[in-house]
């Protein structure tokens, strides 16, 4: 049975991947691992470089097929921050409700720029998959982006990370306000998985005569 590590250590990325994966794949998250890797640290300096360390680290290390993801808000008028240090803007200790103030506080030095943003993300592919004597070895990215605006305050309680702070342009909302299934259909990450599951249609799925291909995310 072909297996699939979802290795990222951020719960929000986890719950949203395992459930936009569902029906393509089982998923098994990292903290099901009897013995659970240390993070690698992310060096890379774009999405999809850190996106590939992940992914080639935990497929190191557990030796099985493994998707990772890297993703991060790109604000305008701070030149693209803060990008891949998302996590760990304004400082490692924060949580995600002192970070939004921190960038909403920088952007108050901004007054008369523009308040466009966007998300980005990144998946990795890594490994091997097929049955045996014919397994294939895949090493693959899919990125993707939604725009938006900064709101001038936090607003709603769905999501994670920035989601509080990040206006989706056509309803005026925050992507904290809106639904879970809305926020698939619209983010990023939404957009990035559909790049993979097209991939996996075609490139993996006639890999496996009896079509059935099961994901494990770890
Ligand atoms: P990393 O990819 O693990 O380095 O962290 C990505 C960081 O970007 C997260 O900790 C969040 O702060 C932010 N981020 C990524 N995707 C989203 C999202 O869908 N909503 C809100 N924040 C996000």
């Amino acid at each position: 049975m072909q297996r699939l590590l979802l290795a990222s250590t951020n719960r929000g990325k986890t719950n949203e991947l395992a459930v936009q994966l569902d029906g393509l794949a089982s998923v098994i998250c990292l903290a099901d691992l009897a013995l659970v890797p240390t993070p690698p640290e992310e060096t890379g300096l774009t999405f999809r470089d850190n996106a590939l360390l992940k992914a080639d680290y935990y497929h190191e290390a557990t030796g099985m097929l493994t998707l990772a993801d890297d993703s991060g808000l790109e604000v305008d008028a701070l030149g693209g921050r803060p990008g891949v240090f998302s996590a760990r803007y304004g400082g490692e200790g924060l949580a995600d409700a002192e970070r939004n103030l921190v960038l909403l506080a920088e952007m108050g030095n901004c007054a008369g720029q523009p308040r466009t943003a966007r998300f980005v993300c990144c998946l990795a592919l890594v490994g091997e998959v097929g049955p045996a004597p014919s397994v294939v070895p895949v090493r693959h990215t899919f990125e993707a982006t939604c725009e938006g605006e900064l709101a001038l305050a936090p607003r709603g309680a769905s999501g994670f990370g920035y989601d509080p702070i990040f206006i989706e342009p056509a309803s005026g909302q925050t992507y904290g306000e809106i639904s879970a299934e809305e926020k698939a259909r619209l983010s990023h990450r939404g957009k990035a998985v559909r790049i993979l599951k097209e991939f996996w249609q075609s490139s993996l799925s006639p890999l496996f005569p009896s079509g059935l291909i099961q994901i494990e995310s770890a």
